[in-house]
Protein backbone atom coordinates (compact mmCIF):
# COMPACT_ATOMS: atom_id res chain seq x y z
CA UNK A 1 0.00 0.00 0.00
CA UNK A 2 1.32 3.73 -0.73
CA UNK A 3 2.00 6.21 1.62
CA UNK A 4 1.99 9.40 0.43
CA UNK A 5 4.15 11.19 2.83
CA UNK A 6 5.89 8.00 5.18
CA UNK A 7 7.83 10.66 7.47
CA UNK A 8 4.97 12.20 9.15
CA UNK A 9 2.10 9.61 8.16
CA UNK A 10 4.32 6.58 10.15
CA UNK A 11 6.28 8.96 12.46
CA UNK A 12 6.55 7.32 16.31
CA UNK A 13 3.47 8.76 18.42
CA UNK A 14 6.81 10.21 20.99
CA UNK A 15 8.03 11.99 18.01
CA UNK A 16 4.14 12.60 16.75
CA UNK A 17 3.48 14.21 19.86
CA UNK A 18 6.87 16.44 19.70
CA UNK A 19 5.79 17.84 16.56
CA UNK A 20 2.16 18.50 18.20
CA UNK A 21 3.32 20.46 20.68
CA UNK A 22 5.53 22.49 18.67
CA UNK A 23 2.85 23.99 16.10
CA UNK A 24 0.40 24.19 19.25
CA UNK A 25 2.79 26.36 20.65
CA UNK A 26 3.27 28.40 17.51
CA UNK A 27 -0.56 28.51 16.38
CA UNK A 28 -1.23 29.91 20.44
CA UNK A 29 1.26 32.35 20.18
CA UNK A 30 -0.13 33.63 16.62
CA UNK A 31 -3.81 33.57 17.49
CA UNK A 32 -3.30 35.31 20.98
CA UNK A 33 -1.33 38.04 18.96
CA UNK A 34 -3.31 38.15 15.87
CA UNK A 35 -7.36 37.75 16.83
CA UNK A 36 -8.62 39.50 18.90
CA UNK A 37 -11.74 36.63 19.81
CA UNK A 38 -8.46 34.27 20.98
CA UNK A 39 -7.06 37.09 23.15
CA UNK A 40 -9.90 37.95 25.12
CA UNK A 41 -10.66 34.43 25.51
CA UNK A 42 -7.03 33.48 26.81
CA UNK A 43 -7.18 36.46 28.79
CA UNK A 44 -10.08 35.59 30.52
CA UNK A 45 -8.33 32.72 32.23
CA UNK A 46 -4.97 33.80 32.77
CA UNK A 47 -3.46 31.95 29.69
CA UNK A 48 -0.14 32.74 28.25
CA UNK A 49 1.04 30.60 25.40
CA UNK A 50 4.62 31.39 25.68
CA UNK A 51 4.01 29.45 29.59
CA UNK A 52 2.59 26.49 28.21
CA UNK A 53 4.97 23.40 29.03
CA UNK A 54 2.74 20.45 28.34
CA UNK A 55 0.45 19.31 25.23
CA UNK A 56 -1.73 17.83 28.28
CA UNK A 57 -2.25 21.54 28.86
CA UNK A 58 -4.92 22.07 25.73
CA UNK A 59 -7.63 20.85 27.72
CA UNK A 60 -7.58 23.75 30.09
CA UNK A 61 -8.74 26.50 26.64
CA UNK A 62 -11.99 27.13 25.99
CA UNK A 63 -14.04 25.68 23.41
CA UNK A 64 -14.60 27.59 20.06
CA UNK A 65 -18.03 27.33 18.72
CA UNK A 66 -19.62 27.74 15.19
CA UNK A 67 -21.42 30.44 16.71
CA UNK A 68 -18.33 32.25 17.33
CA UNK A 69 -17.65 32.11 13.80
CA UNK A 70 -20.68 32.91 12.42
CA UNK A 71 -20.18 36.04 15.09
CA UNK A 72 -16.99 36.71 13.31
CA UNK A 73 -18.56 37.67 9.66
CA UNK A 74 -16.84 37.74 7.43
CA UNK A 75 -13.10 38.08 8.27
CA UNK A 76 -12.64 38.73 12.35
CA UNK A 77 -11.68 35.31 13.04
CA UNK A 78 -8.36 35.37 10.51
CA UNK A 79 -5.30 35.71 11.69
CA UNK A 80 -3.22 36.94 8.64
CA UNK A 81 -3.98 40.39 6.60
CA UNK A 82 -6.25 40.16 3.59
CA UNK A 83 -3.31 40.66 1.57
CA UNK A 84 -1.93 37.57 2.43
CA UNK A 85 -5.50 35.24 1.96
CA UNK A 86 -5.15 33.75 -1.97
CA UNK A 87 -8.12 31.87 -1.54
CA UNK A 88 -11.75 32.14 0.21
CA UNK A 89 -14.09 29.86 0.61
CA UNK A 90 -17.76 29.79 2.82
CA UNK A 91 -20.63 27.49 3.43
CA UNK A 92 -24.07 28.39 4.28
CA UNK A 93 -26.68 26.59 6.42
CA UNK A 94 -26.02 26.17 9.89
CA UNK A 95 -26.09 29.80 11.40
CA UNK A 96 -28.00 32.91 9.96
CA UNK A 97 -24.36 33.91 8.94
CA UNK A 98 -22.04 32.17 6.49
CA UNK A 99 -19.30 30.70 7.74
CA UNK A 100 -16.02 32.22 5.66
CA UNK A 101 -13.11 30.53 5.82
CA UNK A 102 -9.21 31.88 3.85
CA UNK A 103 -6.58 30.48 3.09
CA UNK A 104 -2.99 31.78 2.60
CA UNK A 105 -0.41 30.19 0.14
CA UNK A 106 1.07 28.17 2.19
CA UNK A 107 -2.33 26.60 3.63
CA UNK A 108 -3.17 25.62 0.30
CA UNK A 109 0.05 23.96 -0.24
CA UNK A 110 -0.94 21.90 3.06
CA UNK A 111 -4.44 21.05 1.81
CA UNK A 112 -3.36 19.70 -1.52
CA UNK A 113 -0.56 18.00 0.44
CA UNK A 114 -3.21 16.73 2.96
CA UNK A 115 -5.85 15.53 0.38
CA UNK A 116 -2.85 13.87 -1.42
CA UNK A 117 -2.32 11.67 1.78
CA UNK A 118 -6.26 10.83 1.81
CA UNK A 119 -6.36 9.96 -1.64
CA UNK A 120 -3.13 8.01 -1.82
CA UNK A 121 -4.84 6.10 1.61
CA UNK A 122 -8.19 5.44 -1.17
CA UNK A 123 -6.01 3.93 -3.63
CA UNK A 124 -5.75 6.57 -6.23
CA UNK A 125 -2.21 7.13 -7.78
CA UNK A 126 -0.75 9.13 -10.78
CA UNK A 127 -1.67 6.47 -12.87
CA UNK A 128 -5.65 7.21 -11.70
CA UNK A 129 -8.01 9.26 -13.88
CA UNK A 130 -10.34 10.94 -10.84
CA UNK A 131 -13.89 12.10 -11.51
CA UNK A 132 -14.95 14.52 -9.21
CA UNK A 133 -18.38 14.94 -8.33
CA UNK A 134 -18.19 17.25 -5.46
CA UNK A 135 -19.48 20.96 -5.44
CA UNK A 136 -17.05 23.52 -7.58
CA UNK A 137 -17.65 26.89 -5.85
CA UNK A 138 -17.28 28.35 -2.50
CA UNK A 139 -17.57 24.95 -0.83
CA UNK A 140 -14.34 23.63 -0.06
CA UNK A 141 -15.29 19.76 -1.61
CA UNK A 142 -14.88 20.28 -5.31
CA UNK A 143 -11.54 22.42 -5.45
CA UNK A 144 -10.29 21.19 -1.96
CA UNK A 145 -10.01 17.51 -3.88
CA UNK A 146 -9.08 18.54 -6.92
CA UNK A 147 -5.85 20.40 -6.03
CA UNK A 148 -5.31 17.02 -4.18
CA UNK A 149 -5.33 14.89 -7.24
CA UNK A 150 -3.49 16.91 -9.03
CA UNK A 151 -0.31 17.12 -6.52
CA UNK A 152 -0.39 13.27 -6.83
CA UNK A 153 -0.50 13.81 -10.62
CA UNK A 154 -3.32 11.59 -11.22
CA UNK A 155 -5.79 12.85 -14.64
CA UNK A 156 -8.89 14.81 -13.03
CA UNK A 157 -12.15 15.48 -14.48
CA UNK A 158 -14.03 17.99 -12.64
CA UNK A 159 -17.52 17.61 -13.60
CA UNK A 160 -18.48 19.27 -10.19
CA UNK A 161 -22.18 17.58 -9.36
CA UNK A 162 -25.36 17.17 -11.20
CA UNK A 163 -26.36 15.76 -15.02
CA UNK A 164 -26.10 12.31 -13.68
CA UNK A 165 -26.39 10.82 -17.47
CA UNK A 166 -23.08 12.77 -18.55
CA UNK A 167 -21.44 11.77 -15.76
CA UNK A 168 -22.01 8.32 -16.40
CA UNK A 169 -20.86 8.76 -19.78
CA UNK A 170 -17.64 10.48 -18.79
CA UNK A 171 -16.97 7.86 -16.13
CA UNK A 172 -17.81 5.27 -19.59
CA UNK A 173 -15.53 7.28 -22.58
CA UNK A 174 -13.09 8.56 -20.07
CA UNK A 175 -12.50 5.45 -18.28
CA UNK A 176 -12.61 6.98 -14.87
CA UNK A 177 -10.85 4.83 -12.63
CA UNK A 178 -11.41 6.52 -9.16
CA UNK A 179 -14.71 8.14 -8.51
CA UNK A 180 -15.45 10.93 -5.79
CA UNK A 181 -19.00 11.57 -4.46
CA UNK A 182 -20.80 11.69 -1.62
CA UNK A 183 -22.11 8.65 -0.46
CA UNK A 184 -25.91 8.80 -1.47
CA UNK A 185 -24.76 10.50 -5.05
CA UNK A 186 -22.50 7.32 -5.98
CA UNK A 187 -26.05 5.30 -5.18
CA UNK A 188 -27.46 7.36 -7.86
CA UNK A 189 -24.85 7.38 -10.29
CA UNK A 190 -24.84 3.79 -9.18
CA UNK A 191 -28.51 3.53 -9.95
CA UNK A 192 -28.68 5.57 -13.19
CA UNK A 193 -26.28 2.96 -14.54
CA UNK A 194 -28.60 0.11 -13.83
CA UNK A 195 -31.37 2.16 -15.52
CA UNK A 196 -28.79 2.77 -18.34
CA UNK A 197 -28.27 -1.23 -18.78
CA UNK A 198 -24.56 -0.35 -17.97
CA UNK A 199 -22.54 -3.25 -16.43
CA UNK A 200 -20.04 -1.69 -13.91
CA UNK A 201 -17.70 -4.66 -14.86
CA UNK A 202 -17.21 -2.66 -17.70
CA UNK A 203 -16.22 -0.03 -16.79
CA UNK A 204 -12.34 0.84 -15.43
CA UNK A 205 -14.08 1.78 -12.43
CA UNK A 206 -11.65 0.62 -8.96
CA UNK A 207 -12.10 3.32 -6.32
CA UNK A 208 -14.87 5.47 -4.99
CA UNK A 209 -13.77 7.80 -2.22
CA UNK A 210 -16.63 9.15 -0.11
CA UNK A 211 -17.56 12.13 1.88
CA UNK A 212 -19.82 14.80 3.03
CA UNK A 213 -22.63 13.07 4.77
CA UNK A 214 -22.81 9.68 7.78
CA UNK A 215 -23.30 6.63 5.88
CA UNK A 216 -23.89 3.33 6.79
CA UNK A 217 -21.45 0.07 6.63
CA UNK A 218 -24.27 -1.87 4.77
CA UNK A 219 -23.79 1.18 2.19
CA UNK A 220 -20.74 0.49 1.60
CA UNK A 221 -21.07 -2.97 0.88
CA UNK A 222 -23.88 -2.13 -1.31
CA UNK A 223 -21.96 -0.13 -3.65
CA UNK A 224 -18.97 -1.81 -3.58
CA UNK A 225 -20.99 -4.32 -5.47
CA UNK A 226 -23.18 -2.55 -7.33
CA UNK A 227 -20.48 -0.05 -8.79
CA UNK A 228 -17.57 -3.25 -8.11
CA UNK A 229 -15.16 -0.88 -6.60
CA UNK A 230 -13.46 -0.70 -3.34
CA UNK A 231 -15.30 2.10 -1.08
CA UNK A 232 -13.59 4.35 1.14
CA UNK A 233 -14.73 6.79 3.77
CA UNK A 234 -13.38 10.55 4.02
CA UNK A 235 -13.79 13.04 6.89
CA UNK A 236 -13.25 17.32 6.40
CA UNK A 237 -15.04 20.05 6.79
CA UNK A 238 -14.95 24.02 6.04
CA UNK A 239 -14.09 25.20 8.97
CA UNK A 240 -10.96 23.04 9.37
CA UNK A 241 -9.60 22.91 5.90
CA UNK A 242 -12.34 21.06 3.98
CA UNK A 243 -11.72 17.33 2.76
CA UNK A 244 -8.05 15.90 3.75
CA UNK A 245 -8.62 16.14 7.69
CA UNK A 246 -8.61 12.22 7.81
CA UNK A 247 -9.44 9.07 5.39
CA UNK A 248 -9.78 5.95 5.37
CA UNK A 249 -6.95 3.71 4.14
CA UNK A 250 -7.67 0.33 2.17
CA UNK A 251 -7.58 -1.90 5.55
CA UNK A 252 -11.25 -0.07 6.10
CA UNK A 253 -11.05 0.30 9.47
CA UNK A 254 -11.20 3.97 10.17
CA UNK A 255 -10.17 6.81 8.91
CA UNK A 256 -6.28 8.26 9.44
CA UNK A 257 -6.33 11.65 11.13
CA UNK A 258 -3.64 13.72 9.98
CA UNK A 259 -2.38 14.62 13.56
CA UNK A 260 0.49 16.48 12.74
CA UNK A 261 -1.41 19.32 11.39
CA UNK A 262 -4.72 18.80 13.99
CA UNK A 263 -4.88 17.90 17.58
CA UNK A 264 -8.11 15.44 18.06
CA UNK A 265 -10.38 15.02 21.21
CA UNK A 266 -13.65 13.45 21.65
CA UNK A 267 -15.60 15.01 24.54
CA UNK A 268 -18.59 14.77 26.30
CA UNK A 269 -20.94 17.04 24.30
CA UNK A 270 -22.83 17.93 27.77
CA UNK A 271 -20.17 18.19 30.26
CA UNK A 272 -16.93 19.16 27.49
CA UNK A 273 -15.25 16.33 29.81
CA UNK A 274 -12.41 14.32 27.76
CA UNK A 275 -13.67 11.02 26.86
CA UNK A 276 -11.37 7.62 26.91
CA UNK A 277 -9.71 6.86 23.40
CA UNK A 278 -13.10 3.99 22.18
CA UNK A 279 -15.52 6.02 23.25
CA UNK A 280 -18.55 7.99 21.37
CA UNK A 281 -18.55 11.57 21.17
CA UNK A 282 -18.05 15.13 20.27
CA UNK A 283 -14.69 15.40 18.24
CA UNK A 284 -13.04 18.32 18.53
CA UNK A 285 -10.09 19.93 16.80
CA UNK A 286 -7.38 22.27 17.20
CA UNK A 287 -5.57 22.93 13.80
CA UNK A 288 -1.70 23.74 14.14
CA UNK A 289 -0.64 24.25 10.66
CA UNK A 290 -3.00 26.77 9.47
CA UNK A 291 -2.06 30.59 9.15
CA UNK A 292 -5.43 32.57 7.42
CA UNK A 293 -7.84 30.52 9.71
CA UNK A 294 -6.55 28.55 12.59
CA UNK A 295 -9.16 27.38 14.89
CA UNK A 296 -8.90 26.13 18.89
CA UNK A 297 -10.62 23.82 20.26
CA UNK A 298 -13.41 23.70 18.03
CA UNK A 299 -16.42 21.76 18.62
CA UNK A 300 -17.32 20.12 15.19
CA UNK A 301 -20.34 19.19 16.44
CA UNK A 302 -20.09 15.57 15.13
CA UNK A 303 -20.36 12.75 16.94
CA UNK A 304 -17.41 9.82 16.74
CA UNK A 305 -14.56 8.00 18.37
CA UNK A 306 -10.75 7.64 18.05
CA UNK A 307 -8.57 4.65 17.49
CA UNK A 308 -5.07 5.06 18.79
CA UNK A 309 -4.20 1.37 18.05
CA UNK A 310 -1.79 0.39 15.04
CA UNK A 311 -3.02 0.05 11.91
CA UNK A 312 -2.18 -2.93 9.33
CA UNK A 313 -1.39 -0.29 6.54
CA UNK A 314 1.74 1.13 8.57
CA UNK A 315 0.57 4.49 9.22
CA UNK A 316 0.46 5.16 12.91
CA UNK A 317 -1.78 8.30 12.93
CA UNK A 318 -5.01 7.67 15.01
CA UNK A 319 -8.05 6.51 13.21
CA UNK A 320 -11.43 8.34 13.42
CA UNK A 321 -14.36 6.33 13.54
CA UNK A 322 -17.29 6.68 11.27
CA UNK A 323 -19.32 10.06 12.25
CA UNK A 324 -22.59 8.78 13.72
CA UNK A 325 -24.37 11.93 13.46
CA UNK A 326 -24.24 15.04 15.02
CA UNK A 327 -24.36 16.40 19.02
CA UNK A 328 -27.10 19.19 18.20
CA UNK A 329 -29.59 20.02 16.17
CA UNK A 330 -28.08 20.50 12.72
CA UNK A 331 -29.81 17.91 9.71
CA UNK A 332 -27.84 17.52 6.78
CA UNK A 333 -29.95 17.36 3.97
CA UNK A 334 -27.82 16.55 0.45
CA UNK A 335 -24.89 17.49 2.54
CA UNK A 336 -25.61 20.86 3.35
CA UNK A 337 -26.07 21.76 7.33
CA UNK A 338 -29.40 23.25 8.16
CA UNK A 339 -30.34 23.89 11.43
CA UNK A 340 -34.49 23.14 12.31
CA UNK A 341 -34.65 26.58 13.62
CA UNK A 342 -33.11 28.70 11.00
CA UNK A 343 -36.02 27.85 8.79
CA UNK A 344 -38.63 28.66 11.56
CA UNK A 345 -37.15 32.11 11.84
CA UNK A 346 -37.50 32.71 7.53
CA UNK A 347 -41.18 31.58 8.34
CA UNK A 348 -41.67 34.10 10.73
CA UNK A 349 -39.91 37.10 9.00
CA UNK A 350 -42.16 36.19 5.85
CA UNK A 351 -45.73 36.01 7.89
CA UNK A 352 -45.11 38.01 10.92
CA UNK A 353 -45.38 35.21 13.25
CA UNK A 354 -43.92 32.49 13.90
CA UNK A 355 -46.33 29.51 12.28
CA UNK A 356 -46.49 25.77 13.43
CA UNK A 357 -43.66 24.10 11.13
CA UNK A 358 -42.27 20.94 10.71
CA UNK A 359 -39.17 19.75 8.16
CA UNK A 360 -39.89 15.97 6.56
CA UNK A 361 -36.54 14.52 5.49
CA UNK A 362 -37.00 11.93 3.58
CA UNK A 363 -34.75 9.32 1.10
CA UNK A 364 -35.97 8.62 -2.35
CA UNK A 365 -34.09 6.89 -4.71
CA UNK A 366 -31.22 7.61 -3.03
CA UNK A 367 -31.76 10.94 -3.06
CA UNK A 368 -32.87 13.05 0.43
CA UNK A 369 -35.83 15.14 -0.23
CA UNK A 370 -36.78 17.89 2.31
CA UNK A 371 -40.27 18.63 2.79
CA UNK A 372 -41.68 21.68 4.72
CA UNK A 373 -45.19 21.60 6.52
CA UNK A 374 -46.79 24.86 7.21
CA UNK A 375 -49.86 25.41 9.28
CA UNK A 376 -52.03 28.70 7.88
CA UNK A 377 -55.23 29.59 9.11
CA UNK A 378 -58.17 27.90 7.87
CA UNK A 379 -59.79 30.50 5.83
CA UNK A 380 -56.19 30.60 3.74
CA UNK A 381 -56.74 26.86 3.56
CA UNK A 382 -59.85 26.53 2.11
CA UNK A 383 -60.80 29.51 0.66
CA UNK A 384 -58.01 31.48 -0.84
CA UNK A 385 -56.28 29.74 -3.23
CA UNK A 386 -54.57 32.60 -5.12
CA UNK A 387 -53.12 33.24 -1.79
CA UNK A 388 -52.58 29.93 -0.61
CA UNK A 389 -50.06 29.80 -4.12
CA UNK A 390 -48.23 33.27 -3.57
CA UNK A 391 -47.75 32.59 0.04
CA UNK A 392 -45.86 29.22 -0.80
CA UNK A 393 -44.07 30.32 -3.57
CA UNK A 394 -42.61 33.12 -1.40
CA UNK A 395 -42.23 30.79 1.11
CA UNK A 396 -40.06 28.16 -0.87
CA UNK A 397 -38.09 30.97 -2.27
CA UNK A 398 -36.77 32.46 0.91
CA UNK A 399 -36.70 29.06 2.72
CA UNK A 400 -33.90 27.94 -0.60
CA UNK A 401 -32.07 31.32 -0.20
CA UNK A 402 -31.74 31.26 3.88
CA UNK A 403 -30.78 27.49 3.78
CA UNK A 404 -29.53 26.77 0.49
CA UNK A 405 -31.62 24.09 -0.75
CA UNK A 406 -35.24 24.07 -1.76
CA UNK A 407 -37.43 22.02 0.09
CA UNK A 408 -41.12 21.30 -1.10
CA UNK A 409 -43.78 23.53 0.53
CA UNK A 410 -46.51 22.00 1.83
CA UNK A 411 -49.61 24.04 3.30
CA UNK A 412 -51.62 22.56 5.93
CA UNK A 413 -54.88 22.57 7.86
CA UNK A 414 -54.28 24.22 12.21
CA UNK A 415 -53.26 21.13 14.32
CA UNK A 416 -52.38 18.47 11.45
CA UNK A 417 -48.77 18.58 12.34
CA UNK A 418 -47.99 15.47 14.64
CA UNK A 419 -45.06 16.25 16.78
CA UNK A 420 -45.24 12.37 18.34
CA UNK A 421 -43.30 10.89 15.36
CA UNK A 422 -40.95 13.62 15.42
CA UNK A 423 -37.13 12.40 15.71
CA UNK A 424 -36.17 16.35 17.33
CA UNK A 425 -38.49 19.16 18.19
CA UNK A 426 -39.34 20.12 14.80
CA UNK A 427 -37.92 17.46 12.85
CA UNK A 428 -39.45 13.99 11.01
CA UNK A 429 -36.35 12.74 9.60
CA UNK A 430 -37.42 8.99 7.97
CA UNK A 431 -34.06 8.43 6.73
CA UNK A 432 -32.70 6.96 9.67
CA UNK A 433 -35.65 4.20 9.63
CA UNK A 434 -35.16 3.53 5.61
CA UNK A 435 -31.34 3.51 6.26
CA UNK A 436 -31.27 -0.14 8.03
CA UNK A 437 -30.86 -2.46 6.88
CA UNK A 438 -30.41 -1.40 3.49
CA UNK A 439 -31.26 -1.84 0.55
CA UNK A 440 -34.67 -1.69 1.11
CA UNK A 441 -36.33 0.14 -1.81
CA UNK A 442 -36.88 3.25 0.54
CA UNK A 443 -40.27 1.28 2.25
CA UNK A 444 -40.45 2.33 5.40
CA UNK A 445 -41.23 0.46 9.17
CA UNK A 446 -43.88 3.41 10.44
CA UNK A 447 -45.61 3.78 7.30
CA UNK A 448 -46.72 7.04 5.24
CA UNK A 449 -47.76 10.06 6.89
CA UNK A 450 -51.20 10.97 6.00
CA UNK A 451 -50.74 14.95 6.30
CA UNK A 452 -54.01 16.50 5.15
CA UNK A 453 -52.07 18.45 2.28
CA UNK A 454 -53.62 21.50 0.24
CA UNK A 455 -52.28 19.50 -2.67
CA UNK A 456 -50.47 22.88 -3.99
CA UNK A 457 -47.22 21.07 -4.37
CA UNK A 458 -49.02 17.77 -5.26
CA UNK A 459 -49.50 14.84 -3.38
CA UNK A 460 -46.57 14.05 -1.08
CA UNK A 461 -47.00 10.27 -0.32
CA UNK A 462 -44.53 8.31 -1.48
CA UNK A 463 -45.16 5.69 -4.23
ZN1 LIG B 1 -4.48 2.22 7.79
Amino acid sequence: MRIWEPEYECMSRDELAQVQFERLQSTLNRVYRNVAFYRKQFNAINFEPGDMNDLSELEALPFTQSQDISDAYPYDLFAVPLREVVRVHSSSGATAKPIVVGYTRQDLRSWSQLVARVLTAGGVTADDVIQVTLNYGLLTGGLGIHYGAERIGASVLPTSVGRTDRQVKIMQDYRTTALVATPSYALVIADRMEKMGINPRTLSLKFALLAGEPWTEAMRKDMEERLYVKATDNYGLSEIMGPGVSGECLCQAGMHLNEDHFIAEVVDPATGERLEPGKVGELIITTITKEAFPLVRYRTGDRCSLDYSPCACGRTLARMGRVLGRTDEVLIIKGVNIVPSRVGDILEEVQGKRPAYQLLVEREKNLDKLTVLVEVSEDLFFDKMREQRALVDTLRKEVADGIGITPRMLLVEPGTIRREEETTPGVLDRRRFASQPYPDGGSCALGDPSYPASGLEGPQRKR
